[in-house]
């Protein structure tokens, strides 16, 4: 840090993104990606004409893309919101509705990037600790009087609450802004889309990073009553009202004109977590049921860092985090068919070893 970064930026700590290592080819299900390529629309869609048209802004009103996407999803265009991934999204939301000493209130095992963002912008956060079997009591969030952040499912642990719990704390919260993470909604859990027609105070937070297979093209988007998103358009023009390249909206329309081979990848993906969800436990893991592409499981007798390296050291990568409350865990991010019996395998291999470290 330079002794010219203002005072108020000196204590961040910043978001740790997952390892990308480059020393070797990894089997990588540590940062939630698609293990399957974006559509071949997708890919076509990116031309050579494209590539010439980058001379030119992309539209910052994402106009082609925000009417795709509200056909998509039943909605109007004035109730969909584009941006440069859906981080960005949610630090627009933690900058409109709780900066500057407003409160907020998030899960205290999530998507850590909430907290990072409540630091950013001098948010008063109330962190709610889970229940001992990692899942979420609705209850907790009522009548908070704070602007609520919750991740459905939840990150890392996959487990999810009902439309009709997220309803009661929308309702309850009716004078704060309800932020809804659907960013693994697609692997088989509810939305809570439906609810955006009746309440002005839900904002639904989606990505094209993991049941569209672009995570690279960094592609967000918000689904909320108008009144929203005008806000986070406000912010995103008094900003970077560029912040979705040409490429990426064009990539972005294309998939939606291809949604059937994602959503079957989606359900693809869905089965093969069931399945080695499975086989995990057979090796002797709990294993929290998830609607994510993830796994978060522990094994009864090995620590999650030994696994984490273990594996590491045979070429896979998983996530561990070192937060004592869920450093036994491991997150393994559902890949395909094939990357999933290579873990079983390895992780067997590991198990019988009977390593204890
Ligand atoms: N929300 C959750 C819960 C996530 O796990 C992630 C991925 N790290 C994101 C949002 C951000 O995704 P992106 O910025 O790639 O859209």
């Amino acid at each position: 840090m330079s002794r010219f970064l203002s005072e108020r930026y000196a204590s961040l700590a910043p978001y740790v993104p997952g390892e990308q290592p480059r020393d070797k080819k990894y089997i990588k299900l540590n940062t939630n990606e698609s293990p399957y390529p974006p559509s071949p629309e997708v890919i076509k869609a990116v031309g050579r004409e494209e590539m010439a048209d980058l001379r030119l802004y992309s539209d910052p009103d994402c106009k082609i893309l925000r009417e795709k996407l509200a056909a998509r999803y039943g909605v109007e265009p004035e109730n969909v919101y584009l941006s440069n991934g859906s981080d960005d999204i949610l630090s627009f939301a933690f900058m409109a509705y709780c900066a500057d000493g407003g409160k907020a209130a998030f899960p205290a095992i999530s998507y850590g990037f909430y907290k990072v963002f409540a630091n950013l912008y001098g948010t008063d956060a109330m962190e709610i600790p889970l229940k001992a079997d990692f899942s979420i009591d609705y209850r907790d969030y009522l009548n908070l009087d704070r602007t609520v952040i919750i991740a459905n499912p939840n990150a890392p642990t996959g487990r999810t609450l009902t439309v009709s719990e997220i309803e009661e704390i929308v309702k309850s919260n009716a004078d704060h802004v309800v932020v809804i993470d659907e960013a693994y909604v697609d692997f088989g859990a509810e939305t809570c889309l439906p609810l955006i027609h009746r309440y002005d105070n839900l904002l639904i937070v989606r990505t094209y990073s993991k049941s569209r297979a672009m995570a690279g093209a960094r592609l967000g988007f918000a689904l909320a009553s108008k009144g929203l998103i005008d806000d986070l358009n406000r912010l995103k023009f008094s900003t970077n009202p560029y912040n979705v390249n040409r490429l990426t909206l064009i990539a972005g329309a294309a998939a939606i004109d291809s949604d059937d081979y994602f959503m079957d990848n989606c359900r693809r993906i869905a089965a093969t977590r069931e399945k080695t969800a499975k086989a995990l436990t057979a090796l002797g893991f709990a294993v929290i049921p998830s609607k994510a592409n993830f796994l978060f499981a522990k094994h009864e007798t090995m620590k999650g860092e030994a696994i984490y390296r273990l594996l590491k050291e045979r070429g896979i990568l998983v996530r561990h985090f070192s937060d004592p409350r869920i450093c036994d865990y491991n997150r393994i991010t559902v890949g395909s068919e094939t990357e999933m019996e290579t873990l079983v395998d390895t992780l067997t291999a590991i198990v019988k070893e009977g390593t204890t470290l």
